[in-house]
């Protein structure tokens, strides 16, 4: 086990760390990808459809929206035609569609996580984060395996979570050996609960990018969705935003990071922008072109799209004042299109919007969605009461409420909570989930897997109010499922007669 460590200083020779930092991009690892040279993101052809689709024929838009609907991703032009409606009518009917996507494809489900932070030495000093290594305001810590497991008691053992994004600097005290390591940790705790127990069943990771043979380290110690968010597109922005001499300084090394990790193994991936970099149109414009890329050269689009907006963050000036500042307006049409454009893929919305603006916005087509939120390191145990302490964290929450909370209004808005992790447990990942979601399919598994999980987490967690409300949406997707899979019925209640006994962990 690794020891416990508070640390406030790294104390290895900067000569070292030089070293690490330069051997860390393989440039063999970018050039075989590129196309003549050339990398996937076509800035001018980019600039053109979106200045050739300024004005949007409202009849184009609804042929556009019927091949959302039929779950095809859109083109480049289709897309540019789409960020530009203006006209309320229209933009009511694109939310719509939207939503109809979402209900085609995942319908009611809601997939809740939560993110750990497991540290916050970095190397890398991109200018709107509270990590990078010239805050000197930071008090820098990374947890030790028992650290990690006292986390996961609570994650899994208090609030009853299920799934988790493991959050990291990029730093060589936090290289692939302890990303593993915590993986491993993580997965292996197990706590008793009212009726049963708790676990941790999925593990997605957002690190920095990494090589093909660490990402294979990465895919043998079970991870769930490898995230690396590119933050802008816009080239000369990312170039100013992130120093020359960092790694993350690097724009290619980053762009191709999901290249390299389908090379190695690891099929579900998540893609995503920091909006308030770069102009919103262009980055969602790029987001497109990197899933088209990623159908056309692997067969597999990204699993999820996330669209963190940027937040304060603890002596950070750089977030005061935004040049490309997104609008709670135009946030929402950003997510309506990237939902009708990339329509199979899921969508991630965090915990750093506000809970009046999460209601609105995860109606747009979001899929998953993150409760009893804590960024700091090691928060989940030291900060129960949910109190922000912005120098051991990233950026400020814009809501921390409990999933208690959460999944109560969930349920009461119609939708139901799944904490389903069955889909890579058991292969349907990559292509086969791709195939699956587009025909609709995969919702069968889903529907199932979610009421049990459900089930699951009420008996073990729900307060009273939540468990009421709870039961009405297990009473009607229990009816929907006898309807709708009548050759499965009879099994599936066995699975959920069973899980109401303490049986744990079943699923399709
Ligand atoms: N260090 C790794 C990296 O940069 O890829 C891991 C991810 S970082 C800890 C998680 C993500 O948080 C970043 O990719 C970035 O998009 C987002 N982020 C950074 N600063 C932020 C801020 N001030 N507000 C909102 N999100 C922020
Ligand atoms: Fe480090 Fe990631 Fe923050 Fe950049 S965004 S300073 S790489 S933790």
């Amino acid at each position: 086990m690794v020891k416990a460590t508070m640390i406030t200083k790294d104390r290895k020779p900067v000569a070292e760390r030089g070293g690490w930092i330069r051997n860390r991009i393989k440039p063999e690892q970018i050039e075989k990808y590129l196309d003549q040279g050339r990398e996937f993101i076509d800035v001018p052809a980019i600039e053109q459809a979106l200045a050739a689709n300024a004005k949007p024929d409202p009849k184009r838009v609804r042929e556009i929206l019927a091949k959302a609907l039929a779950i095809e991703t859109l083109t480049p032009d289709e897309t540019a035609c789409l960020l530009h409606v203006q006209d309320p009518a229209l933009l009511a009917e694109m939310r719509q569609t939207a939503a109809a996507v979402k209900v085609k494809v995942y319908d009611n489900r809601i997939v809740t996580f939560a993110p750990l932070y497991l540290s916050n030495l970095c190397v890398n000093d991109c200018l709107y984060c509270g990590f990078r290594c010239s805050n000197t305001e930071e008090s820098r810590r990374i947890l030790s395996l028992d650290e990690v497991q006292r986390e996961v008691e609570v994650l899994a053992g208090q609030i009853g979570h299920k799934r988790l994004i493991l959050v990291y600097g990029e730093h060589p005290k936090s290289g692939i050996d302890y990303i593993a390591s915590t993986l491993r940790t993580i997965m292996d705790v197990k706590v008793k609960t009212r009726r049963g127990w708790g676990q941790i069943r999925r593990c997605n990771v957002n690190a920095a990018p990494m090589s093909v043979e660490e990402l294979r380290v990465l895919n043998e110690a079970g991870i769930g969705t490898f995230q690396v968010f590119q933050e802008t597109y816009h080239r000369p922005t990312y170039e100013k935003l992130h120093p020359r001499h960092t790694i993350k300084g690097n724009y290619l090394w980053r762009l191709y990071s999901m290249h390299r990790a389908m090379e190695a193994g690891v099929d579900d991936v998540g893609l995503g922008v920091l909006f308030g970099l770069y102009d919103w149109k262009f980055e969602v414009m790029s987001l497109l072109y990197h899933a088209i890329e990623l159908e056309k050269r692997f067969g597999i689009g990204p699993h999820t799209i996330s669209f963190p907006r940027l937040e304060p963050a603890h002596n950070t000036p750089f977030v005061q004042n935004l040049q490309y500042a997104v609008s709670d307006e135009d946030f929402k049409r950003l997510v309506t299109v990237i939902r009708l454009a990339v329509p199979y893929t899921g969508m991630i919305l965090t915990a750093r919007e506000n809970a009046q603006l999460r209601r609105e916005i995860l109606p747009l087509g979001c899929t998953q969605t993150d409760a009893s939120t804590r960024i700091g390191i090691g928060a989940y145990a030291d900060q129960l009461d949910g109190a922000q302490r912005g120098e051991i964290q990233q950026f400020l929450l814009g809501d921390t409420r409990s999933l208690d909370d959460v999944v109560r209004e969930l349920a009461e808005a119609g939708s139901i909570t799944s904490f389903c992790t069955a889909g890579y447990r058991c292969g349907r990942t990559g292509q086969k989930i791709m195939k699956l979601l587009r025909s609709g399919k995969e919702g069968q598994f889903c529907k199932l897997n979610a009421v049990i999980t459900f089930r699951e987490w009420l008996d073990d967690f729900a307060s009273p109010e939540t468990m009421a409300a709870g039961e009405k949406v297990l009473a009607r997707e229990i009816a929907q499922v006898k309807q709708q899979m009548p050759e499965v019925f009879e099994t599936f209640m066995s699975y959920y007669e069973k899980t109401r006994t303490g049986e744990r962990d079943l699923y399709f």
